[in-house]
């Protein structure tokens, strides 16, 4: 005879519901495994996660087994490098089919040229006299089609280069500075199309980050919509208070549902950790309203 099967536990998610649905696993640039991760935003009281790695859904899995292992709410997550503008802009998806051939595919062809950038980073950091950082950054490598410049950066840390990561980006790896290779990543409608018909939901990551104008984020924000894209990130990790007000009213503005994430990458590096954000201010759509049906 069967013995007696576990209640099913149904969450209830609502506007208040600690939902973390951007961050990094090894498999691509950040420090933790996707189960250290799960267990970390677990003991952190998030009731609704997403594991968005940059450019790769290897990790989605193994991220959906331990969440439900923790029985904790979980949304298949990714974080998409798009070209916008002459400047690259983060669109991150949830809730999609994270088999879907024609995202798998895309997202393939966006790791494509990674290997090539970072040896010709590698070649500017030497002539700035900085030698051996491509073998370094290596090291540091959990995916090899997802070598990034936080791997650069954090050859430069522990080889005492520079202090911190934001030393390191200060003065090498960005735009003018040694070892910025331009790159030219997916198109802003490829990857809208990509989350958006695989059933997800395509959100603009981190918008106080990028170096726009009033102008061009009037244009980001206008392709974005008329592609599909139905969000944006409010409350994040590299938001301060003012910054989460004005896409709050940007998000009223374009009619988007507001998205909330950590964007943790380590616990040695990261500022805010799994869970540990501000609610959404009270008057926007969480994106997880939205995605429901989607909630494994
Ligand atoms: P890549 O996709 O190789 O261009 O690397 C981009 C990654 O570098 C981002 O996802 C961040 O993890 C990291 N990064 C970029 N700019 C900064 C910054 N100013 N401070 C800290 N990390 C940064
Ligand atoms: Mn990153
Ligand atoms: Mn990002
Ligand atoms: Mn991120």
């Amino acid at each position: 005879m069967r013995g007696p099967t576990a209640p099913k536990i149904t969450a209830v998610i609502t506007h208040l519901t600690n939902a973390d649905l951007h961050c990094h696993s090894v498999v691509s640039d950040g420090t933790l495994t996707p189960e250290a991760l799960a267990v970390r935003a677990h003991a952190n009281g998030v009731g609704l996660w997403a594991l968005t790695d940059h450019d790769e859904v290897g990790g989605i899995a193994r991220a959906a087994a331990a969440a439900k292992a923790l029985g904790m709410p979980f949304l298949s997550g990714v974080e998409i490098s798009v070209t916008f503008a002459s400047r690259t802009v983060h669109i991150v998806g949830l809730g999609f089919d994270a088999n879907d051939p024609a995202l798998v595919q895309g997202l393939q062809r966006t790791r494509g040229g990674r290997g090539e950038r970072a040896h010709e980073m590698s070649e500017q950091l030497a002539r700035a006299g900085i030698h051996g950082a491509y073998e370094g950054a290596l090291k540091y490598v959990g995916n090899p089609e997802l070598i990034s410049r936080t791997h650069f950066a954090r050859f430069l840390v522990d080889s005492g280069v520079c202090a911190d990561t934001h030393e390191v980006f200060r003065r090498f790896l960005t735009e003018g500075k040694p070892g910025f290779v331009p790159h030219r990543w997916a198109s802003l409608g490829d990857a809208v199309r990509w989350i958006t018909e695989a059933g997800g939901v395509a959100i603009i990551a981190h918008p106080a980050r990028y170096p726009f104008s009033a102008n061009e984020e009037f244009a980001l924000f206008t392709d974005f919509k008329h592609h599909g894209g139905r969000g944006v990130e409010v409350v994040t990790g590299s938001h301060s208070a003012a910054e989460a007000a004005k896409y709050a009213e940007l998000a009223l503005e374009f009619d988007l549902l507001a998205s909330r994430g950590s964007d943790f990458h380590s616990p040695d590096e990261s500022h805010t950790d799994l869970g540990q954000l501000p609610d959404l201010p009270g008057q926007l759509q969480p994106v997880w309203e939205a995605l429901q049906h989607r909630i494994q």
